[in-house]
């Protein structure tokens, strides 16, 4: 076999001026569509852009470098299975995508100091640095005040704060107990519809393999209660604060998951119990889960999680075995440590996948990665926790095994290097996902990059590397994509993987950088300006091209 992309050696760099005609990048597949229409010969599978990410992409179905139980290199195996033809099946092959798609939706506006972050497969430091900006609601201080008249018109002992916890504690031991009657026994029982959807949600959550689960208050005097929420509850007295809930899957979930719940607790005769859920609207709105849109099932290997409904196992099983090759993959390009283990969600169609993520458009999207943050009171710094890679299952059920390959890597690179943080310019990030997902296919940049190529052919290429808003929503981000990834790719064949890690990780932190200091990262880490490298990396792509 020929070696794969960006196989320069780490310890022997090449020189820069090297002829590309010297890499793998020059050679081309047998048959490999030579003569097929620009960048999509017969074999071409279309690939739904992932979020944030190419609008109309195509990708090769040459092969990516697979486990050995991957057929060898353009084996008709290759072929595209199937076709998305399916009357459900977006527009994102050959026609106008729907509006808004290849927009990765803005991170949904959270209260308070934590946050769920959709962070958009690529666009991840773009929608962890989007979270930090979101200003909570400017608001009169209501709620402590009415937290004390409450306090001073009730016994010490029925403190809403301290009775919400002790609620919210019983809840978490029911749902790792499994145990309906406890979980059940703090829903207010007179509230006939809720405490009926309490039920269900219960038969649900029962379905999900959660190791821990553990609920905190926020903030215990920040009571959300708007004055129509009390009048729904009058004459009882109710407390709606913020709960934040964690909770990690077996075998998964080195630092939990977070999400956010907002409860209406009611003093009942009985004493306080839950009597909603979801009324802290303009302040706060409830996370969507996946046990919230049905009953779960699981697929499973040593690191990877798939959660699906039932009636989706094959998908599971194809997504389960595409992750399984992807930490190898990953493990070519990236060297420093990850958890390695992956969560992916299989929702069961593209609005399920849309309520998860908190996105409104999701029709040109094929998968989606999400962390947790949390944000420290004290300082910047903030830690990322959880992670999933949550799929679009009205797309990608129509993947051959090639593109769910690409987007399995793609997003697992972006897990992998995640904690880097939100300074990263796009080319680089999006960049180093896809160089990583495309790497072993043997294949020349005209067929792994078809958008560039085109871009190329058609006298559009300026010579420089896109800027970040070109990676969202823009027309042109399957160019830029493309861009990106060559880019890494230049790198990598020029100076080796190595230096190409380095030159991401020198990003490293949350502040975006300035020309000047990019242009001093890249002669620290390269030893030329960046003009000069994007000037060859250009000179490079054009004689491919
Ligand atoms: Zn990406």
């Amino acid at each position: 076999m020929k070696p794969s992309d960006g196989a320069a050696p780490a310890s022997a760099p090449e020189p820069p001026s090297q002829p590309a005609t010297s890499t793998v990048m020059a050679e081309r597949a047998p048959a490999a569509g030579e003569d097929a229409p620009a960048g999509r010969p017969p074999w071409v599978v279309p690939l739904a852009p992932r979020l944030g990410e190419r609008p109309r992409r195509t990708r090769t179905a040459a092969p990516p470098t697979l486990p050995a139980t991957a057929p060898p290199a353009l084996r008709p195996a290759w072929l595209p299975a199937t076709t998305p033809t399916a009357p459900q099946a977006p527009g994102w092959w050959g026609q106008r995508p729907a509006p808004g798609w290849g927009v990765p939706p803005a991170a949904p506006a959270r209260r308070g100091r934590t946050g769920r972050v959709l962070a958009v497969l690529a666009a991840m430091v773009v929608l962890l640095a989007a979270v930090f900006v979101v200003a909570r609601p400017a608001r009169e201080p209501v709620a402590q005040r009415q937290l004390r008249s409450g306090q001073a018109n009730a016994p010490a002992r029925s403190d809403p704060g301290t009775e919400a916890l002790r609620l919210l504690q019983t809840r978490a031991r029911a749902i790792l107990d499994r145990d309906k009657s406890a979980f059940l026994g703090v829903v207010d029982r007179r509230r006939a519809s809720y405490y009926t959807a309490q039920s269900r949600l219960f038969d649900r959550m029962a379905t999900a393999p959660f190791a821990a689960y553990t609920f905190r208050i926020v903030n215990p005097s920040d009571d959300l209660a708007t004055p129509s929420v009390r009048r729904r509850y009058a004459p009882a007295r109710v407390y709606l604060p913020e709960v934040q809930a964690r909770y990690r899957f077996i075998g998964q979930d080195d630092s939990p998951v977070l999400t956010h719940v907002y409860y209406t607790f009611v003093q009942t005769p009985d004493g306080w119990r839950i009597g909603g859920q979801g009324e802290a609207r303009p302040y706060g709105a409830d996370d969507t889960e996946i046990w919230d849109a049905g009953p779960l099932r699981t697929a499973r290997s040593a690191r990877t999680l798939v959660v699906y409904h039932p009636g989706d196992q094959v998908l599971a099983a194809r997504l389960l075995t595409a992750a399984d090759n992807a930490y190898a993959q990953i493990a070519r390009s990236w060297s420093l440590p990850w958890e390695r283990k992956v969560v992916i969600l299989v929702p069961r169609d593209q609005h399920e996948a849309e309520r998860l993520v908190g996105a409104k458009d999701l029709s040109g999207v094929a998968a989606v990665s999400s962390s947790s943050i949390e944000s420290v009171r004290t300082g910047a710094d903030e830690r990322v926790l959880g992670n999933r890679i949550i799929v679009n299952t009205t797309n990608i059920k129509f993947y051959d095994r090639l593109n769910l390959q690409v987007v399995a890597t793609h997003e697992m690179t972006h897990v992998a290097t995640r904690k880097l943080g939100g300074g990263m310019p796009m080319y680089l990030v999006e960049g180093f996902a896809d160089y990583s997902a495309l790497r072993g296919i043997d294949a020349p940049l005209s067929i792994t990059r078809p958008a560039l190529t085109k871009h190329v052919r058609q006298g559009r290429f300026d010579d420089t590397l896109p800027a970040d808003d070109l990676f969202r929503g823009s027309n042109d981000a399957a160019v830029a994509y493309d861009q990106g990834s060559s880019f890494c790719l230049w790198v990598a064949r020029t100076y080796g993987n190595a230096k190409l890690q380095a030159l991401y990780r020198s990003f490293a932190g949350e502040g975006k950088p300035t020309s000047f200091e990019q242009d001093a990262r890249f002669r620290r880490v390269l030893g030329i300006g960046f003009e000069t490298a994007e000037a060859r990396w250009a000179a490079w792509v054009r004689r491919q091209l």
